[in-house]
């Protein structure tokens, strides 16, 4: 899997491991060349876009790590954007929650893989997840495909639905429908029929037997091997049929992995199983870490890094708790603040952790404070000169003109803005004192 993509980032990262400094510009060539590797591996213009201008902001925004190489730091960044464009760190579970028996509706062209990953997905519900699973093919132009579904049926001992020639897709929709509630069945597998181009007769029919079954997965399977257009051909089903995930077959014989890393972004569905071989168990729980880490082949610089930054994010909170302790809040520990209220989801995002705020997010909502708030405090902290931050009783009228150009905002924003941080400041200070007052006096803050 993904060898060639793999061979080609190595290279580029050959290049710059090993240098003590990286100026603006060697990152900037590393991630060209990234592109271009990218490229190669027929990732989808637009994608690769995207992913290098987010990377470039990362490499030139972010905070540099002193116990980490520069080159080091570049990697970690790349894999970040890998993980990302694959859908992100949670793997998107397959969902099972509905009263049986659950549907899963099976889609894609003739060829991609889909009669074999049926069985494939079956024997997984059956075996690891202990469900009772019954599969009908509903191929009624082509009896070989019915033939081959029983076959592995019987290969993986699972329940087929008996072939009656002469039915219609519907027919057997509804036949499969009244036996898996019969005969108690937790899942119920359908496997379309496929033909070799998107047609509009293969739409209208996947329509209809998602409109009668209900499904609760309708997941199309695509070949990964066939790059951008698995990419089309996803975008075509999606735009007809709604689906809920992709699985990609002949991941196992794919060198570039294009159609792997676009899919997600262009389609905006998650991959949810990789098919990595023609033995019926090879079918992988799509998970983009563990995807991103194969492509890059750099999983211990990967570690490294984030366990640096972990612990200079320790470090930080460490520091910020004794300057708080001594009494200490200048306007840069505000702006820590806001960093960090940001990094975690924004003030909802922090409320949300909190037990009993609802009344309290209320009255924030209320006197505006939200998320559009913290970036505007963020610019004026921002405009404000190092001496300014530090002692902000230095601010007199015509600085505080100055800062309200620089940062778009009026001078009773910045007012505003002052008086919240030395009721904060004086919170700090009652807290390093006595305790009990200073939180009782943050709280009325927060409470307006
Ligand atoms: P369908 O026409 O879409 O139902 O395709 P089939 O299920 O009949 O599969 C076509 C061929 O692809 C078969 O020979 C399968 O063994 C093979 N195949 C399916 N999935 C994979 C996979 O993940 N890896 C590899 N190497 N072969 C696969």
């Amino acid at each position: 899997m993904f060898e060639a993509l793999n061979e080609r980032l190595s290279d580029v990262f050959d290049r710059i491991t090993g240098r003590g400094v990286l100026t603006e510009a060697d990152v900037d060539t590393a991630l060209r060349e990234v592109r271009v590797a990218l490229l190669e591996a027929d990732v989808a213009l637009p994608v690769v876009k995207d992913f290098i201008a987010h990377a470039r902001e990362r490499a030139t925004g972010e905070e540099v790590i002193r116990s980490v190489k520069p080159a080091d730091q570049v990697i970690k960044i790349v894999y970040d954007g890998l993980v990302e464009m694959l859908g992100g760190e949670e793997p998107v579970p397959f969902n099972l929650n509905a009263s049986p028996p659950v549907v899963v509706l099976m889609a894609g062209l003739q060829g991609s893989g889909k009669t074999t990953t049926s069985a494939k997905l079956a024997l997984r519900l059956s075996k690891t997840e202990r469900k009772k699973v019954l599969m009908a093919s509903l191929d009624t132009r082509r009896p070989a495909a019915m033939e081959q579904l029983a076959t592995l049926g019987q290969q993986i001992e699972v329940a087929t639905l008996p072939i009656v020639q002469g039915q219609s897709a519907v027919e057997i929709t509804r036949r499969a429908l009244q036996s898996a509630k019969l005969q108690g069945f937790d899942v119920l597998i359908l496997d379309t029929a496929g033909r070799t181009t998107v047609d509009e007769a293969l739409m209208a029919e996947a329509a209809e037997i998602a409109s009668i079954s209900r499904p609760t997965e309708t997941l199309l399977v695509a070949d990964s091997l066939t790059g951008q257009d698995a990419v089309r051909t996803a975008k075509a089903f999606h735009e007809r049929l709604p689906l809920t995930g992709l699985i990609l077959t002949r991941a196992d014989g794919d060198g570039r992995g294009g159609a792997i890393l676009s899919m997600r972004s262009v389609t905006g569905l998650p991959v949810k199983f990789l098919g990595s071989g023609e033995k019926i168990d090879a079918l992988d729980v799509f998970d983009a870490r563990r995807v991103a880490g194969r492509i890059l082949g750099q999983g211990d610089i990967v570690a490294l890094v984030e366990k640096a930054a972990e612990e200079l994010d320790q470090a930080k909170a460490e520091k910020m708790a004794r300057k708080l302790a001594r009494g200490k809040f200048d306007l840069d520990d505000l702006a820590g603040q806001l960093e960090q209220m940001k990094r975690m989801g924004g003030l909802q995002g922090i409320m949300g952790l909190l037990p009993g705020v609802g009344k309290l997010k209320g009255q924030m909502a209320a006197a505006g404070v939200d998320d559009r708030m913290i970036s505007r405090q963020q610019a004026i902290i921002s405009s404000m000169t190092k001496a300014e931050r530090a002692k902000p009783e230095i601010l007199n009228a015509s600085r505080k003109r100055r800062i309200a150009a620089g940062a778009g905002a009026d001078v009773a924003e910045i007012n505003r803005l002052l008086k919240q941080h030395r009721q904060m400041a004086d919170a700090v200070k009652a807290m390093s004192k006595g305790g009990g007052k200073g939180f009782a006096q943050m709280a009325r803050m927060m409470g307006g």
